[in-house]
């Protein structure tokens, strides 16, 4: 299991990031998912407060998708 260890990518901010935000174009839609295991440069990590702040643009859709992946395997830690 890699241990995911990335950093918010807003400016200033140096919190680790928690939520991965992507924009699909042809839908209009931004994702929020859990932190992608993969660090897509196509994406963007965001900590817990960013990612809650995120609006998406005029005429755009936000989809939270945020605990509810039950068809990927949920990351587990120990303890
Ligand atoms: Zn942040």
């Amino acid at each position: 299991m890699p241990f995911v260890n990335r950093r918010c990518a807003r400016p200033g901010c140096g919190s680790s990031a928690t939520v991965t935000l992507s924009y699909a174009y042809a839908q209009r839609t931004v994702w929020l998912d859990d932190l992608s295991e993969e660090d897509h440069p196509a994406n963007h990590d965001l900590c817990d407060a960013h990612g809650d702040r995120t609006r998406p643009p005029r005429g755009w859709e936000l989809r939270d998708r945020r605990g509810a992946t039950e068809w990927l395997p949920r990351l587990r830690y120990a303890g």
